[in-house]
């Protein structure tokens, strides 16, 4: 075995665990405040986290020894990518391990929305028969706007056409040669915004795209669209969502992330036309397993100075 020694903290499923035991000193800490990490990341020559830890520039200034940071996961807006690159530090992630994860839920919360599954279910758990008043709407025929057309929106795309939905794109980066065989048409976000049904998010959370779904936005859309976001918190202005929802402008919305995380009971969440989940996109047993086994392998390759497939940067 190596001596390196690689932190893990917010948890790493099993298998990635014992891939990077037989290479290297392993510890495990739960998600850890940065001001604690601070202290402790001087020992390390990896870091591994999902989406909890907050890698900022003062825990790089501290890790004199820090060569990699893995993400277990995608998004990598907890890790301050500047500061990486100040300090020589690469960043890898496991990007293509929770696409079917994330696709699966923003579907599900497509038909919840489409059919208020949540609610009905809630009013018969209180001995409820509230048939007539869980009149909802089909999916076929209707626009589905998906806003970023990567790995996830690509796959959502999929499975709308599937379900009889006219698919349409709003992507700076993706050329219409990549969009031969995906059923999907690229369209201005303003016409996606105004001939949309349903609008699902699937973008990265950028000084570009926060509060990209805002006020202006939300007056562009039909009457009576129904929002999936299971992209990131800040994407879309929660009381600009909150003013649309209650104005009938938006006829429901769906949000698996939150400005803040936890969001806590706040009107958004306990309001009745709002189906909330607790961040769980990725949070599958076969999403999990492949994200620690991608995210160990491409840390050790990082450490051994070995070609690496994720590096973000
Ligand atoms: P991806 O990089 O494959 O796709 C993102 C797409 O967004 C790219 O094609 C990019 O061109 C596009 N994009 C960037 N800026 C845009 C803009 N201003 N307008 C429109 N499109 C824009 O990423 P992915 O794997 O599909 O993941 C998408 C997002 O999903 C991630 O950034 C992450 O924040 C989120 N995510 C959430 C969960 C969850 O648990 N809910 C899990 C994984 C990923």
């Amino acid at each position: 075995m190596s001596d390196y020694h690689i932190l893990i903290t917010d948890g790493l499923d099993g298998r990635g665990q014992s891939i990077l035991r037989a290479s290297a000193k392993v510890d495990y800490r739960d998600s850890t405040p940065a001001g604690e990490l601070m202290k402790v990341i001087t020992d390390y020559d990896a870091l591994i986290v999902r989406g909890q830890t907050r890698v900022t520039a003062a825990v790089m200034d501290a890790a004199s020894r820090l060569k990699v940071i893995g993400r277990a996961g995608v998004g990598v807006d907890n890790i301050d990518l500047e500061a990486a690159k100040k300090h020589n530090v690469a960043v890898v992630n496991a990007p293509t391990s929770t696409t079917i994860a994330v696709a699966e839920l923003a579907f599900g919360l497509l038909l919840s929305l489409a059919r208020e599954i949540p609610r009905a279910d809630a009013g018969m758990k209180q001995g409820q028969w509230l048939k007539k008043e869980f009149e909802g709407v089909e999916l076929n025929g209707k626009t589905l706007g998906i806003i970023g057309f990567g790995r996830i929106g690509m796959e959502v795309g999929k499975r709308a056409a599937a379900f009889g939905m006219n698919v349409v794109i709003y992507d700076p980066n993706v050329s219409e040669h990549e969009l031969v065989d995906s059923n999907a048409e690229p369209v201005s976000i303003q016409d996606l915004f105004a001939w949309s049904d349903f609008i699902s998010l699937h973008l990265p959370l950028n000084v570009q795209t926060r509060d990209l779904v805002g006020p202006q936005a939300f007056s562009q859309m039909k009457d009576g669209v129904r929002i999936v976001s299971t992209a990131r918190g800040g994407i879309m202005d929660e009381a600009a969502l909150l003013a649309a929802l209650n104005s009938g402008k938006v006829a429901g919305a769906a949000l698996d992330v939150f400005e803040k995380e936890p969001p806590g009971l706040t009107e958004l969440v306990s309001h009745p036309r709002v189906i909330s989940t607790p961040h769980i996109g990725a949070q599958t047993i076969e999403a999990q397993s492949r994200a620690a086994e991608d995210i160990a392998s491409e840390v050790l390759a990082a450490l051994q100075g070995k070609p690496l497939r994720w590096k973000v940067a």
